[in-house]
């Protein structure tokens, strides 16, 4: 646990609290943000942000604030964004590198506040961790990418608003994709907001708007990724077309049902069970024609995803992410 202080030195009487990983009496700095007060050492941030270096280069007021003889700086941001930070900084171990196992909270902190204080290489760390769930191919949504930390559905607003905070457009066509999905959960969660750290998460109007037209039109795209069923009638070559048509109408009739119960994930709206369960009826040409087109509608899809989402098209966002990964 971690220890309670009745009050510093000066001017606070608040009840603080020491960190309870972070306070090292050989340091000579002690970070306040809201009641958690943390000993560092300033040396190694200055050396880390040059954010830090120019604000401990200002000297301290004689009359300031200390804690244990050390001068105190507050800063303005959440205690539980500056733990993660800190102890990602400070502890090697809190924060290893993507494959590594992490979760969202110590994601956010730490990429919250290095990009706020410029410290570039947990920045990235922070963004490679981030970016494994939300992949900019489609090969990347399909295929088994270890995944190092685990994701719930009241989470997906925040991640929206940390990719904006800090510029990472090329998760959102995924994010928004993985929160249409959640429908009708999101209902409540666009209306209320989500609660997150101490209050509560909402889109902001701009990506609220954004949101609302980009779900209905992937909603709508669900009759186009099961065109195949019916259209065109007559698949060219196909030697039995009216047998075959007919075996499609009714696989068609058969399937409706997934147009309205997975209409909000087109991506996953047919696949492998589905082709090992169609009507024998289909002659294997028509099959090979069905399947490709199936394929064509997928791609499409993706490729469109962006701009369903007002987001740049996806060699635009690609390159974002390899200059922030760079
Ligand atoms: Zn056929």
């Amino acid at each position: 646990m971690a220890n309670s202080l009745g009050q510093s030195s000066s001017r606070t009487t608040e009840t603080i609290r020491k960190s309870e990983h972070l306070w090292f009496k050989d340091c000579g700095l002690v970070i306040r943000t809201g009641n958690v007060i943390f000993r560092v050492s300033g040396e190694i941030l200055a050396a880390k942000s040059p954010v830090f270096r120019d604000m401990l280069q200002i000297p301290q007021p004689s009359d300031g604030e200390t804690i244990d003889g050390c001068s105190v700086v507050c800063l303005p941001d959440d205690p539980h964004d500056t733990t993660a930070f800190l102890r990602a900084l400070f502890d090697s171990e809190f924060f290893e590198p993507y494959p590594s196992e992490t979760d969202f909270n110590t994601i956010y902190g730490v990429l919250k506040l290095s990009n706020k204080y410029l410290i570039d290489f947990l920045r990235r760390r922070a963004l490679i961790h981030l970016s494994c769930r939300y992949p900019t191919t489609l090969e990347g949504w399909t295929g088994s990418t270890p995944m190092s930390w685990k994701i719930e559905p009241d989470l997906l607003i925040p991640v929206i608003n940390l990719a904006r905070e800090v510029s990472a457009l090329w998760v959102l066509p995924a994010v928004f994709y993985a929160l249409c999905i959640t429908t009708p959960h999101h209902f409540r969660a666009l209306a209320r907001g989500v609660p997150f750290r101490d209050g509560l998460a909402r889109l902001t109007p701009a990506d609220l708007e954004i949101f609302l037209e980009g779900s209905y039109a992937q909603r709508e795209c669900a009759s186009a990724m099961l065109q195949f069923l019916w259209h065109p009638e007559h698949l060219q070559g196909c030697t039995t077309y009216g047998r075959c048509y007919v075996a499609r109408c009714a696989e068609r009739k058969y399937r409706e049902g997934l147009q309205y119960q997975l209409g909000y994930q087109p991506l996953e709206l047919w696949g492998e069970a589905e082709w090992r369960q169609l009507a024998p009826g289909i002659c294997l040409h028509c099959v090979g024609r069905m399947k490709d087109m199936h394929r064509q509608a997928v791609r499409a899809f993706w490729d469109d995803l962006p701009v369903k989402y007002h987001l740049p098209c996806w060699e635009d966002l690609e390159l974002m992410k390899e200059i922030a990964f760079a």
